[in-house]
């Protein structure tokens, strides 16, 4: 069987690790399976890359950043296949571009247009072992780009679909997908099986375990994800098609995302058209909106709040604030100390009650809500930064999460 295999920063992050990986990939080999191992940089190494650059560059153009950071996987990769070749395995490293990652031509966030995996195939028929270096490609224009942060989760999974492999492994540094981050709820439990729709929910509201693009791709395209953990080896979470149609608990998970920040438009004329003008100016300059409130309107005149990646937030200022008389807006008010708290869980869609216990028990704990949205499998609720840890305990506990008949197991 092919398999795909992927380890992240901490699985790969000193010589000792990468000894340990490549120990597994060699026995999981011996076994009989062909593998396709695909690596993250090793440790913090992509993070202090840029940091470099922030110390000698405030332009940063793009090709040169890629150019920079893909640094990090050519040097894990290639120090896997040397400790490959000392256990007797043929492993050859390639580089996401000779892995035959085609992407368009945006640095720093570029998207995957094609594989072409001829040089995979050819290593894997000749009983080689290939070693691809994540997070990058090479675009139409023949420049390396990369793919977006934690994107060595998308190059495994995009080349478990363009081989055609039977399972993508995701090899992390916890036993697989809990139901809140084991970090921040010791209490929390590992989940047995996710549907991809789930996990998804999951990513999109601040869950990293694995990146959203990567649970996109791998959604559409059918591949079959099992996150467990590289420490230990045990069996981790599997997420499959399959798993869609089973019987489901009403929550899965508690998520937490302390990303993006709130801006309120106040005193916005109720009158059509407005909101279309705002947040046609927004998307013409590439200003992420996610969760959007308008409250009632009073006296013919409303508030309208959204929320935005803090990264975008002073761009975001920017492109509404000379836009406010246009509008017949009073005032624009910027606000990073927002995070957001979400229940994510396919059974919710039957349970109509869950809202109503999640409002309940976040106002008994003494948490504001300031936004709410809502999906057919999640709740989210925007509260304050500060209070958001408490909230995700507070969820985590009501919706008895860490009891195996809580959650999907
Ligand atoms: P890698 O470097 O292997 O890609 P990441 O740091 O990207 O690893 O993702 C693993 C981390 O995701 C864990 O260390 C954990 O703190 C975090 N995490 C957040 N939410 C969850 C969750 N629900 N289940 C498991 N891990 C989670
Ligand atoms: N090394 C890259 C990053 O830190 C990609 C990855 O780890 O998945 O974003
Ligand atoms: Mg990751």
């Amino acid at each position: 069987m092919l398999l795909v295999q992927k380890f992240g920063g901490t699985s790969v992050a000193d010589a000792d690790r990468i000894r340990a990986v490549a120990d597994h990939v060699a026995r999981t080999k011996r076994h009989g399976n062909q593998v396709v191992a695909v690596l993250s940089a090793m440790g913090k190494e992509t993070d202090e890359l840029y940091h470099l650059a922030d110390l000698v560059s405030s332009t940063q153009p793009g090709r040169e950043l890629d150019m920079l950071v893909t640094i990090g996987e050519r040097k894990s990769v290639a120090l896997l296949a040397m400790a490959l070749a000392d256990l007797g395995v043929d492993a050859v490293s390639f580089t996401g571009s000779q892995a035959g990652i085609i992407t368009d031509n945006s640095h720093r966030r570029a998207r995957i247009l094609e594989i072409r995996p001829d040089r995979l195939s050819e290593a894997l028929a000749a009983g080689r072992l290939p070693v691809v270096a994540g997070f990058q490609g090479m675009s139409t224009d023949r420049e390396i780009t990369t793919l977006g942060r934690n994107a060595s989760d998308l190059t495994a999974v995009a080349l478990a679909a363009a081989l055609d492999a039977e399972l993508c492994e995701i090899y992390t540094d916890v036993s697989g997908v809990f139901t809140a981050d084991p970090r921040l709820v010791p209490e929390a439990r590992r989940l047995r099986e996710l549907s991809f729709e789930e996990l998804l929910e999951m990513a999109d509201t601040g869950s990293k375990v694995v990146a959203q693009r990567a649970v996109e791709y791998a959604r559409n395209h059918k591949v079959r994800l099992h996150v467990r953990s590289s420490f230990t080896w045990e069996p981790g979470t599997m997420i499959s098609e399959e798993y869609e149609g089973m019987e489901q608990a009403i929550i899965s998970g508690v998520t937490h995302d302390e990303s993006e920040a709130k801006i309120t438009v106040t005193q916005v004329p109720d009158r059509p058209g407005v909101a279309g003008r705002l947040f046609r100016a927004l998307a013409d300059n590439s200003v992420n909106v996610d969760m959007i409130v308008q409250n009632v309107s009073s006296d013919g005149r409303t508030d309208i709040s959204f929320t935005v990646p803090k990264a975008d937030l002073a761009s975001a200022m920017e492109v509404a604030r000379p836009l406010l008389g246009d509008l017949g807006a009073a005032d624009l008010v910027a606000d990073p100390g927002i995070a957001r708290v979400s229940l994510v869980g396919a059974g919710m869609k039957n349970n109509p009650g869950v809202a109503a216990t999640m409002f309940e028990t976040l106002s008994d704990t003494g948490v504001n809500i300031e936004m709410i949205s809502t999906s057919s499998i999640r709740i989210s609720c925007v509260v304050r930064g500060e209070a958001v840890e408490e909230a995700v305990r507070a969820l985590h506990a009501a919706f008895s999460l860490d009891s195996p008949d809580g959650a999907a197991s």
